[in-house]
């Protein structure tokens, strides 16, 4: 069998990229035949168990990754005008991961990338009524009854808009903005930037802060983690 540097096998099983694979050999995480290995470029073959904290690393397992995707990426996984892709931030990873859903290029924020199809079926399925909660930046300064609209339900290009909860979370009078939460469970095309246009406030600037029992919270923007497994057990 070929051999192969421990952190690229690892980072080919998609285990971590790998940098980060290298931070978790030097750690001491990673086990190759039961032997903790820290030090870096050591050779392993098919016939070597690798392990990480005890965890065999499996070739072709199911990936589910939580993503903070910035502002100015598209989220697919290419793209003819050779713009950014959600997908060049997953690279080091063996597995081919796609995005559950869609954000707008210029929407940031929280974005499942897996290789589950399943998975992505199951949460893209209309019927799967997953909260999602956005910020949003708008123009101009409403006030609830302004918004009221947004939770009895609307009807835009012909499309019924399911009732949605929002919150005015901040507002600026001298530059006619506010900051306002909004909750929905649907995933309609430009759906939040359709709503608040519809209301009379369209939206400068839109990010996923929330996805069902899911957050953001330590990431920073091109960040991503796994998804723990009760994480998972609570999506499905
Ligand atoms: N609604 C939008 O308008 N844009 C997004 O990216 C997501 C929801």
């Amino acid at each position: 069998a070929t051999s192969e540097r421990l952190q690229k096998v690892m980072a080919q099983a998609g285990v971590a990229s790998r940098r980060h694979a290298e931070e978790l050999i030097a750690a001491g995480h990673v086990t190759v035949n039961d032997q903790v290995v820290t030090e870096m470029g050591v050779k392993v073959s098919s016939k070597d168990e690798v392990a990480v904290d005890g965890v065999p690393i499996g070739r072709e397992g199911k990936r589910y990754l939580l993503f903070y995707k910035p502002r100015g990426v598209i989220t697919a996984v290419t793209d003819n005008k050779k713009r950014k892709v959600v997908t060049d931030y997953f690279n080091d990873f063996s597995e081919r991961l796609f995005p559950v859903g869609r954000l707008d290029y210029d929407t940031s924020g929280l974005l499942i990338m897996t290789n589950d199809g399943d998975l992505t079926n199951l949460l893209s399925h209309p019927k799967f009524e997953i909260d999602k909660h956005y910020v949003a930046k708008v123009q101009g300064v409403p006030n609830r009854p302004a918004l009221q609209p947004l939770k009895e339900g609307m009807v835009i290009d012909h499309k019924k808009v399911a009732p949605a909860k929002f919150n005015i979370l901040s507002s600026d009078r001298k530059k006619q903005t506010a900051i306002v939460e909004l909750t929905i469970h649907q995933g309609l095309n430009h759906q939040v930037k359709n709503m608040f246009k519809a209301v009379g406030f369209p939206v400068l600037k839109l990010s996923r802060t929330g996805f069902g029992n899911l957050d953001l919270h330590g990431l920073q923007p091109g960040d991503y983690r796994e998804l723990k497994p009760h994480e998972l057990q609570e999506l499905k």
